[in-house]
């Protein structure tokens, strides 16, 4: 029998000592098609609304899938072109709506090395050097959380909401028979009710959790174990929950507590802000989300834990990943840190942007972002035409011109979202709507401040 001959040629890998070489000259495409899309775009993201951006895309592929294929290199530059002059890009300072956060280049560059190489951390054959630079940087990071602690340990999420998931599901399995209430405040993440509706738990009980005799209330009602979810770094405003007052009434009624300090976490690198999350290691778990406040490219979640077995419920057995006796002859067995089998080592980015700016260099950058937050809200407040919600704890600022009514304000944003000018998010808090600014572009200088402010003020309807 022969064997046909093929039509194409095989298209080259990224791995091995050659698959660098096939990768330069489609990397400087890549650069240059992300640099003449940013220059097309001309802003913080693209002008004309949906429909401009999609006609755009829907021009380039009319046929997605073609019969045939296109040269590489040009499917390369068009597409990431159209991508890049389409985009909302948080590199540029006036996007600033969501906790969506600009990378810095040097995790971008540390997260090509992990899908070239393509390790998988559901098994030691498929990640070894990958999988003990997860374990060792994850436990550096857990002890940031838990200082006191002798072995506390940290799995790596796709984020915030996976992180609060674990957490309920690891809660969830301390408390065996009686179903576990979720106790939570009014404006904790939409993430931790679906994590509850997920595991089949009932629906979180909501309270006012700024105010500790209102919890003590709650939990003196609540039948049977509790998981009391605190927030450090609301999405809407910034917030952090009184943690250590919490803790105390948690511990007083023998609850659990969890913190989500997805937004909030990175503090713990600030020498002059730590304090703000005193009472965090009294938390059973904690939610930390560097693609927001630790400038990574997503995915960056981890749950940290004080103890190493706390994630025992994990553990599980599939013969051709972790076969007893392969266990037994000393092969990690990786299975037990996630609930994902296929997992990118998304841990490798952090690990370089930790090693290569320290403790002291990214609490220098959450510094300079609140600071920066600080400096918005001074110019909010002294405005005669703006209204300031309130001074931030975190990077989160949230305004309006003063008289207009919620659907000015709202309209506001779409205006400016049209225009491709600016990118604000908006937050319902005090029953109005607010437009939020969450500065997290270390760059952001208070020129830029200045020029949202009077973006804001030229949409304001008279
Ligand atoms: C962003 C956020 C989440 C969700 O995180 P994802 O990374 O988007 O899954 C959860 N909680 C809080 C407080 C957040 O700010």
């Amino acid at each position: 029998m022969r064997t046909p001959s093929p039509r194409h040629p095989t298209p080259r890998l990224a791995g091995g000592t050659t698959g660098p070489g096939a990768l330069r000259p489609l990397l400087d495409i890549v650069l240059r098609a992300l640099e003449d899309g940013a220059e097309a775009r001309g802003g913080p993201l693209p002008a004309g609304g949906p429909e401009a951006v999609a006609a755009r895309v829907r021009d380039l592929l009319r046929d997605p899938l073609p019969a045939h294929g296109h040269d590489p290199g040009h499917a390369l530059r068009d597409l990431v072109r159209t991508l890049a002059e389409g985009s909302a890009d948080p590199a540029d300072p006036l996007c600033a709506a969501h906790l969506h956060t600009p990378p810095l280049a040097l995790a971008v560059a540390a997260d090509l090395a992990a899908a070239a190489l393509n390790p998988s951390m559901d098994s030691w054959d498929q990640a070894p050097a990958a999988s003990e630079i997860e374990q060792t940087v994850t436990r550096a990071l857990a002890a940031q959380v838990y200082p006191a602690r002798p072995d506390p340990e940290a799995l790596v999420t796709t984020g915030g909401t996976e992180s609060n998931q674990l957490a309920l599901l690891l809660a969830r399995e301390r408390a065996p028979g009686t179903p576990l209430r979720v106790v939570c405040g009014t404006d904790t993440h939409h993430s931790v009710h679906r994590a509850a509706w997920l595991l089949g738990l009932p629906a979180p009980v909501t309270t006012a959790l700024d105010d500790p005799d209102a919890l003590h209330r709650t939990l003196t009602v609540t039948p049977g174990p509790a998981l009391v979810v605190a927030t450090a770094g609301t999405t809407d405003t910034g917030r952090i929950d009184p943690l250590a007052a919490i803790a105390d009434i948690t511990a007083h009624h023998g609850a659990a507590l969890h913190v989500d300090a997805a937004y909030g976490g990175p503090l713990l690198f600030s020498d002059s802000r730590r304090h703000l999350l005193d009472g965090l290691d009294r938390a059973d778990s904690v939610t930390l989300d560097l693609h927001k406040l630790g400038w990574q490219p997503v995915a960056a979640g981890l749950l940290a834990l004080p103890t190493a077995d706390r994630a025992a419920p994990l553990a599980h057995t599939a013969d051709y990943l972790n076969a007893t006796d392969d266990t037994d002859a000393g092969l990690p067995d990786l299975l037990g840190r996630s609930l994902r089998t296929t997992r990118r080592p998304d841990i490798l980015k952090t690990a370089v942007t930790l090693r290569a700016l320290g403790r002291s260099g990214l609490g220098d950058l959450v510094d300079r972002v609140c600071t920066t937050a600080q400096d918005l809200a001074d110019r909010v407040a002294k405005h005669p035409r703006l209204e300031l919600y309130e001074r931030p704890t975190l990077s989160t600022v949230l305004l309006r011109p003063t008289g207009a009514t919620d659907e000015q304000t709202a309209g506001i944003r779409r205006t400016l979202l049209t225009e491709g000018t600016a990118v604000l998010g908006r937050a319902r808090a005090g029953g109005r709507v607010w437009l939020k600014a969450t500065v997290l572009n270390p760059h952001t200088t208070p020129e830029r401040l200045d020029t949202l402010i009077a973006l804001v003020e030229g949409s304001t309807p008279r």
